[in-house]
C-alpha cells in the first residue's frame, strides 16, 4: 500500500469520526485553521498539490483568477484516484463566479465556486467502471453525486446526501 493512499484514508476516517462526534477535525496538512487556500496560478500551474493532481487541473478555465482549493475535497478526490487505480480526466473543478455565470443553467451556489466540486470525465468508459467510480465515491463520503452522460459530478457539500441524474 502506498503511503499517500494510507494517509488519505486515515485522514478521511478521522474526518468521519469527527463528524460522528460533532466536532471539528484538526487534520489539515496544508494550512492550520481555515480549510481554504487561495493559490495564484501564475508560473506554478504544473505544481502538484497531491500525488496526481496539479494546480492547473483544479484551476478555473478563465485563467484570470486564483483557485479556491478546499483541501478536504481535494484529498478525497486523491483518495478516490488511489482506489480507482488509474488516471481520470477532470473536466471542471474550481470556477470563479465570473466564469460560472457564463455557463448555461449555472447556480451561484454551485459547489464548484467553493472549490468543493469536481467533474470527472467518463466519456468512453464501460458501465461497470462508471458504477465502480460512483460506488467508491459514495463510500468515500462525497455528499453530492450527479450522473451525466459524459461525466460524473462529485461534491463535498454539507448536509444531506443528494444524488441526481443530469442531461
Ligand atoms: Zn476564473
Ligand atoms: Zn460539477
Amino acid at each position: 500500500m502506498r503511503a499517500a493512499y494510507r494517509t488519505n484514508l486515515l485522514a478521511i476516517l478521522e474526518l468521519q469520526l469527527c463528524a460522528a462526534r460533532n466536532r471539528t477535525s484538526t487534520w489539515d496538512p496544508w494550512v492550520p485553521g481555515p480549510h481554504y487556500k487561495w493559490r495564484t496560478i501564475i508560473n506554478e500551474k504544473n505544481e502538484y498539490l497531491t500525488d496526481n493532481f496539479t494546480l492547473a487541473e483544479i484551476s478555473c478555465p478563465c485563467g484570470n483568477c486564483e483557485a479556491r482549493i478546499d483541501n478536504r475535497h481535494l484529498f478525497k478526490i486523491q483518495a478516490l484516484r488511489d482506489i480507482i487505480g488509474k488516471p481520470f480526466k477532470v473536466n471542471s473543478w474550481f470556477r470563479c463566479l465570473t466564469y460560472n455565470r457564463t455557463l448555461a443553467g449555472s447556480s451561484e451556489q454551485s459547489k464548484h465556486v467553493f472549490g468543493k466540486a469536481t467533474d470527472i470525465s467518463t466519456r468512453g468508459w464501460p458501465d461497470d467502471e462508471i458504477m465502480n467510480l460512483i460506488s467508491k465515491a459514495y463510500l468515500l463520503g462525497f455528499k453530492g453525486i450527479g450522473i451525466y452522460p459524459t461525466f460524473v459530478h462529485l461534491d463535498s457539500r454539507e448536509g444531506e446526501f443528494r444524488m441526481w441524474v443530469g442531461e
